[in-house]
């Protein structure tokens, strides 16, 4: 079933070049719960929330085109930075969803839970368990901003809407101006769009 594998598979592992060495429309959902059981099974959350649910099955029928762009792109914008402590990471986290979560449309209205996994790679952002699961490699600002994107835009994957947020969270967390990475979007063939 469609919904399983869209509830589970979230935006997918998110594995950019990084780690070799270390078009839907944003509708408001009709009501956004503070977070998800975390004990529930997927297909409990799926039933619990249909209007999240629909929204990732339309995700992943409109597919992600521009996902290996999207990687080149944030790669060529900001270095992934170092390693940080997992206290560090989910107090960063918490910050940055108290100051960017209103200006967007997440599912859930608290922050993600931030699990960290050995023996994976990359990063994944969880939309229907409202988690975001971590390398051990991965537990760095860039990675974390990456899921959080993903988080603040739960109805398309590495779309315009995704690419803005990241526009803005590079230029006010990370010192990139906003010129550079649009010129660099431009580059890369990469979609901004305004939300
Ligand atoms: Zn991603």
């Amino acid at each position: 079933m469609l919904g399983m594998s869209a509830g589970t598979r979230g935006c997918g592992w998110c594995v950019p070049r990084w780690s070799l060495y270390s078009g839907l429309k944003a509708e408001p959902l009709p009501h956004r719960p503070v977070r998800p059981d975390p004990d529930a099974t997927t297909e409990q959350l799926e039933q619990s929330y249909p209007d999240i649910l629909a929204l990732l099955i339309a995700r992943e029928a409109a597919s992600d085109p521009l996902r290996q762009a999207t990687y080149a792109w944030e790669e060529s914008c900001l270095h992934q930075g170092p390693l940080i402590s997992v206290i560090e990471a989910q107090s960063w986290l918490w910050s940055m969803w108290a100051k960017y979560s209103k200006r967007h449309r997440p599912a859930f209205t608290a922050p993600p839970q931030l699990i960290v996994e050995p023996n994976r790679r990359g990063a994944v952002m969880k939309t229907l368990q409202h988690r975001i699961v971590l390398a051990e490699g991965c537990v760095r600002r860039p990675w974390i901003a990456h899921e959080i994107g993903h988080a603040l835009n739960p109805h398309e994957h590495h779309g315009p809407d995704w690419a803005e947020t990241m526009i803005t969270i590079w230029a006010e967390e990370f010192d990139i101006p906003r010129s550079r990475s649009l010129a660099l979007a431009r580059q890369h063939g990469v979609s901004v769009g305004a939300l």
